[in-house]
């Protein structure tokens, strides 16, 4: 393969960023990723990904790696966070990687991390480079660190998560938005959770004001959980992630059904995560720097989309930087904003509104819900806008005479 004659450097080596480094290689087309950490390592957490996302990875060969990390979840479970009865439920026949073409992957974050980076290269990731500063001189981009290093690009991606920096040089400010909800997170072993039913399940257990979200993950069965509470109703630090006192997110759960109570008894503390999301602005990309992932459209993880979100912009941004090449960068971002704005901006609403859904008081609006979730197909429908899709197939993939190489 010839030399490559353009630099293209992305900002953060999370999911997005992984995934873009990756998504770009499939266009014959490499990048350097710079990383604020010191190592990549994601601690207490993990991710469902939906099969959105999935096509990317089996597409590209990542099925056999990612099926010795992940748990296959054949079935999604809408319950009623009291007494247990299940108001909504999809799967059986035909099974979820049958009707949506790929599979539905619990996962750790650092085992998925450790699959991406492994694929890209660590030769790709510069670790311990936090960026401070851009220069943007219309024929090239200087990235400024903070250990005084510095590097030249031809396209600066910013992958850098809700907080983006990258995001407040283009605007000039910062401006995440509380959602009123906040969280506790958890990893429950399986063989502490022997009061849970359909534990091979991804499901919600809905309530007035608070939902608890589980699914297995990895190869053992353990559940990673993210309890959600309409509290507090301002956020009361400028961290997005406080302290909590031993047992805090009991209290408004402490009387829900015994398989819930048990699971987040399993864990006694937990931060409160406070929940933010960004509206997608009404452009991404200044020059010769553009935005994806959280730090274009942070979501709330009421839908479970941060992460596919994050990882459909990067295969459609490779897509369109592989159509146009280094001479139609201009319209390569163009197609991609114009591609991925429309979209992101439907899950990102979908994602604050399904919070009001699952945590609608008693009385009628909740009985209407629960009517509806238990029509055949209702939980399907609920979802299928969102995972049918391949973003793949919104960009066609030929290229224009080499012009990148
Ligand atoms: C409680 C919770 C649960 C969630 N559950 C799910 C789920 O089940 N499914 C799902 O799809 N999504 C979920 N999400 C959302 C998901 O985590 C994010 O949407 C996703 O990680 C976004 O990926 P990203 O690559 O855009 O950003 P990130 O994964 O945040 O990566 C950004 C990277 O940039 C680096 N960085 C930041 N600043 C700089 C800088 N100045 N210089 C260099 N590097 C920098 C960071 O260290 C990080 O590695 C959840 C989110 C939360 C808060």
């Amino acid at each position: 393969m010839a030399r490559q004659d353009w630099k293209i450097a992305v900002v953060g080596g999370g999911i997005g960023g992984l995934t873009l480094a990756l998504a770009l290689r499939e266009h014959g087309i490499e990048v350097d990723i710079y990383e604020q950490a010191n190592e990549l390592r994601e601690i207490g957490a993990a991710v469902a990904l939906s099969a959105n996302a999935n096509h990317f990875f089996q597409r590209v060969g990542l099925r056999e790696k990612m099926d010795q990390v992940c748990c296959s979840i054949p079935t999604l479970i809408y319950r009623d966070g009291r007494d247990g009865r299940v108001i909504g439920r999809h799967g059986g026949e035909p099974s979820y990687e049958e009707r949506f073409g790929a599979c539905y992957w619990g996962v750790h974050r650092a085992d998925f991390q450790m699959v991406l980076s492994q694929a890209v290269g660590m030769e790709r990731i510069h670790l311990g480079k936090r960026l401070r500063e851009l220069k943007d001189s219309g024929d090239e981009v200087v990235l400024e660190f903070e250990d005084g290093s510095s590097a030249v690009a031809d396209l600066v991606i910013g992958a850098d998560g809700a907080r983006s920096t990258v995001r407040k040089l283009l605007l000039g400010y910062d401006d995440c938005i509380y959602s009123g909800t906040s969280g506790f997170r958890g990893i429950v072993p399986a063989d502490k959770l022997d009061l849970l039913p359909d534990p091979e399940a991804i499901q919600f257990w809905m309530g007035p004001g608070g939902h608890l979200l589980h699914y297995p993950i990895g190869t053992r069965g353990d559940h990673n959980f993210l309890l959600v509470e309409r509290n507090p109703s301002v956020w009361p630090s400028r961290d997005w992630v406080i302290p909590s006192e031993p047992g805090e997110q009991l209290r408004r759960f402490h009387d829900w059904h015994p398989a819930v109570v048990q699971m987040i008894s399993a864990v006694p503390t937990s931060p409160r995560w406070g929940l933010i999301y960004r509206w997608p602005l009404g452009r991404w990309t200044r020059g010769r720097v553009t935005l994806l992932g959280d730090a274009a459209h942070a979501l709330v993880p009421h839908h479970g989309q941060g992460a596919n979100q994050s990882i459909e912009d990067a295969v459609v941004l490779a897509a369109s930087l592989g159509k146009h090449g280094r001479a139609g960068l201009p319209e390569a971002l163009e197609s991609y904003e114009r591609l991925r704005r429309g979209r992101t901006r439907k899950v990102t609403y979908a994602s604050v509104t399904t919070a009001d859904m699952l945590h609608l008081p008693d009385g009628p609006a909740a009985d209407a819900r629960n009517a509806r979730f238990s029509s055949p197909d209702a939980v399907l429908h609920h979802l299928d806008w969102i995972h049918d899709f391949d973003p793949h197939a919104q960009v066609p993939t030929e290229r224009q005479g080499g012009t990148w190489l």
